[in-house]
């Protein structure tokens, strides 16, 4: 199937009382799983990378953005399920419009640091831009907090306000809004509670789909719930990172990788593939997110 726009998934998403699953992928292997998990469920999917690790001056090695976007762009068009290609959480404005040109059909500006205006003026741009390129484009009002796992921490975040988050979208005409409602980005080691009186609140003044950040961190009762309550999108990430490294972990205790033929570890997508069986271990983890959201079986309705 074609690549199709994050807000037809999101419109199908709410008509049909389920949400669709963003999961963050960061190199090839990681896009096919969540792929693999789709296709394999009959789940329509939003692909994509986070434009704040691509993007990121700690990188040792710079990126080039039109390259995440051709591959992100070919695989949504090889798909048997239908797929939207977000660019989320990108610092840099040139790097969301090189992003447009590179393929994806959606894209995520995130700046905390300025003020609202400003956030108001840059996304005004970015729609009139995107929008132009039969793109989306997605914002967030408040701010979540992010968990460190390293000191077991979370820090300060800001909850959405229902009348400033109806007036961004309104001053805007942005396409789906992510909201902080008590989830929070990073969180792995325990679960965070949701405020539903907020997202109801917001459900009633906001006018576009609302998106869910963080869902690692939230149980499932109540990623159940919130969808219930009218989150059309959730966004996953976290949990692919730590299967990916679980799975390894355990090859590489499992395995004399040194008496072995390194082919075998990495490239041939044998049994003995250490990098097929992180592969599937990403996988199985989007299946378990993607029941959650009830998204399963929705594809071909599409
Ligand atoms: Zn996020």
């Amino acid at each position: 199937m074609a690549l199709v726009s994050m807000k037809r998934l999101m419109n199908h998403a709410i008509a049909n009382k389920y949400a669709v699953g963003y999961f963050e992928a960061w190199n090839m292997d990681s896009i096919l799983a969540v792929v693999d998990a789709a296709e394999k469920t009959d789940s329509p999917v939003i692909i994509g990378f986070g434009g704040q690790f691509i993007g990121s001056k700690k990188r040792t090695v710079k990126e080039n953005i039109y390259h995440y976007g051709s591959l992100g762009k070919s695989i949504a068009e090889n798909t048997k399920v239908p797929v939207a290609l977000l660019l989320n959480e990108a610092h840099e404005i040139p790097m969301l419009i090189n992003g447009l040109k590179a393929g994806f059909n959606a894209i995520m500006y995130e700046d905390h640091s300025i003020s609202l205006k400003e956030f108001i003026e840059i996304n005004k741009y970015l729609v009139r831009t995107a929008h132009y390129c039969g793109a989306d484009v997605e914002a967030e009002i408040g701010e979540l907090p992010n968990a460190d796992i390293s000191t077991d921490s979370i820090s300060q975040g800001k909850m959405t306000d229902p009348e400033e988050a109806a007036y961004f979208v309104e001053e805007t005409g942005i396409d789906a809004l992510a909201v902080a409602v008590g989830n929070v980005h990073l969180l792995e080691n325990k679960k965070s509670d949701l405020d539903f009186d907020l997202i109801k609140a917001l459900r009633k003044k906001v006018k576009v789909p609302l998106v869910l950040h963080g869902g690692t961190g939230i149980s499932p009762e109540n990623l159940k719930e919130a969808i219930n309550l009218g989150m059309c999108k959730v966004n996953v990430g976290t949990v692919m990172k730590r299967a990916f490294l679980k799975s390894v972990q355990l090859y590489l205790k499992d395995h004399e990788v040194d008496r072995m033929d390194p082919h075998d570890i990495i490239g041939k997508g044998g049994e003995l593939d250490m990098l097929s069986g992180a592969r599937e271990a990403i996988a199985e983890e989007v299946v378990r997110f993607m029941k959650i959201f009830g998204c399963v079986n929705k594809a071909h309705l599409i």
